[in-house]
């Protein structure tokens, strides 16, 4: 072989020009590496479906006629990084060239940089051909503006990428339907089961439980339902298309005890491991809508076409232009641990049981159960956004450094100061109720501040708002919730702090 080309995990894109022609002198590498299952305790399910996604890969490339090598975990010949396991290709092979995709993760681009300046032999990256942008779009697009409100960015993409656009105008005459998209699920609506496939990931277990990685979550290896291949992940993007979006915008922040996926389109795996492009997932839900004729509202496709060229793509722009520094960012020095609990579900609080429990049977939860009940909680309890991050980043199927801490230090926890909103996203259990059924069962009460059984979520918004007062009472948009505090009297608001004192002191009891 005459160059050596090096597969990420998150790199799964047959779509890329790598693969335009077959050569012999190419010897594609596709590693099960240690420094990747072991950075944070991933969900079992997690490690499974990329190994099975990633082994899945290199036999489509076999079966198209290319050269490919697929080192296994316990490979004896693994030296369980990518540097020692090139390093060997290289002599052993006789290499004159090493190549390699653009990695979305910070660590491994500086890692893989690093590497190449010390190779004696020549060195190429190419771009991942996965994203509407690349990684220093957004910054480009923001240089000289002020803010960075991912409203513009979005509008930008529209009219970039003619998406949804009549002329200069947005189709169905606004840019954004998110007022039409916050229903409640109806008591006796029941969503369209979601697509599970039947996948037998044993080998790909037995050999994670063997190396001894530390994983949290559970698993039926025998029927695992995660999409594993191309073909999968199209026929999920299908299903979706035909059977979740026509309902999709207006259940999206709707949440049940019952329900763990609603009528989400589970795509994310898919897509971050690039099986799927944005692009395809835009293009079908696109053509979805059009043939319906009306069937499917506007609201339906809008809210979800915004999650992937606006919130997806923004993310990663963001991600791009405040690496390093952000995965240090701590706005309000929060410093408490992550409660126990996060990691069994077992709390009398009635939406973190359920959003958990399913978290870690699912290796899934869904945007506003990540955001407004276990985000949330973690915010208004002031736990440290490092311990935040640091189970966000192994939970869910989908977690990807780039998109896991923009969302979760920046959007959810607000550590970034608001980069990435412009308030945080706090609320009490009157949202929570608003939204979902968890709090018809609940131990607490959702309607008490104060009082043994009053709803946790109430007291410490108040405490998290009066705490950092001096850090948000000026932003206009929570100008309303300091005035709804002032007015009430001091005995009130003295009672609501005492009992929020009470449960921060006692979180592992909740
Ligand atoms: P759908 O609701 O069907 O949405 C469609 C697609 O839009 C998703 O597949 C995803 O690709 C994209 N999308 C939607 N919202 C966002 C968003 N805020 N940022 C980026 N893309 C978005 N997403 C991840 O992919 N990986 C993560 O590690 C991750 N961590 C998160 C942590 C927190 C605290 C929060 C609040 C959100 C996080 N998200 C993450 C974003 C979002 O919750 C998931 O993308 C979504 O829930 C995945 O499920 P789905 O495919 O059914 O999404
Ligand atoms: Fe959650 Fe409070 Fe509702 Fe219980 S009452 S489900 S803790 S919001």
């Amino acid at each position: 072989y005459k160059t050596l080309r090096l597969i990420l995990g998150d790199q799964l894109n047959l779509q890329h020009s790598w693969y335009n022609e077959r050569d012999s002198t190419v010897l594609y590498v596709i590693m099960e590496l240690r420094t990747e299952t072991d950075y944070v305790w991933h969900h079992i399910q997690k490690i499974c479906a990329f190994f099975a996604a990633m082994e899945n890969f290199a036999d489509l490339l076999k079966s198209k006629g290319h050269e490919v090598l697929y080192l296994k975990l316990d490979n004896p010949s693994n030296r369980q990084n990518f540097e020692d396991n090139s390093e060997d290709l290289i002599k052993k092979y006789n290499i004159q060239k090493f190549e390699y995709q653009l990695p979305d993760e910070f660590r491994l681009d500086k890692d893989l940089r690093t590497f190449c300046d010390k190779l004696p032999i020549a060195t190429q990256a190419y771009d991942t051909e996965h994203f509407y942008t690349d990684r220093e779009e957004l910054g480009s697009f923001f240089s000289g503006k002020k803010g960075l409100l991912m409203e513009n960015f979005y509008r930008e993409m529209r009219k970039k990428h003619n998406i949804l656009m009549h002329g200069e105008k947005p189709v169905g005459g606004k840019w954004n339907f998110d007022e039409e998209n916050r229903s409640k699920l109806p008591k006796k609506h029941k969503p369209n089961a979601t697509i599970l496939f039947d996948n037998n990931v044993q080998q790909q277990y037995d050999r994670i439980i063997e190396a001894k990685i530390k994983t949290i979550g559970t698993t039926n290896s025998a029927h695992f339902f995660w999409p594993i291949d191309r073909q999968q992940a199209i026929e999920m993007l299908n299903y979706f298309t035909k059977s979740c979006l026509p309902l999709f915008g207006t259940f999206q922040d709707a949440m049940h005890a019952e329900e763990w996926a609603i009528y989400h389109s589970r795509l994310s795996f898919a897509m971050n491991t690039k099986m799927l492009s944005p692009k395809e997932v835009v293009n079908a839900a696109i053509d979805s809508w059009e043939k319906s004729e009306k069937q499917i509202t506007i609201n339906q496709l809008e809210g979800f076409i915004r999650q992937i060229i606006g919130w997806r793509e923004y993310m990663r722009g963001i991600y791009w232009l405040k690496m390093p520094d952000f995965e240090k960012m701590n706005y309000f020095n929060h410093q408490r641990k992550l409660p126990g609990w996060y990691w069994t579900g077992n709390t009398k609080m009635n939406c973190l049981k359920h959003s958990i429990k399913q978290s870690l049977d699912y290796a899934y939860a869904h945007h506003i159960q990540r955001l407004m009940i276990t985000g949330n909680f973690a915010l208004l309890a002031g736990i440290n956004p490092d311990e935040v991050d640091f189970w966000y980043l192994g939970i869910y199927i989908d977690a990807i450094q780039w998109v896991e801490i923009t969302n979760t230090r920046g959007m959810s926890q607000y550590a970034d100061g608001g980069i990435t909103g412009s308030k945080p996203y706090t609320a009490s259990a009157n949202y929570i109720h608003k939204q979902s059924n968890y709090c018809e069962s609940c131990h607490y009460d959702r309607k008490e501040k104060t009082g043994d059984n009053a709803c946790p979520f109430n007291s410490l918004y108040w405490n998290f708002h009066d705490l950092h007062r001096d850090k948000l009472s000026l932003n206009f948009r929570l100008s309303g919730v300091y005035r709804i505090w002032d007015k009430k009297s001091s005995e009130e608001r003295e009672a609501i702090l005492h009992q929020a004192g009470y449960y921060l002191d006692h979180l592992e009891e909740l």
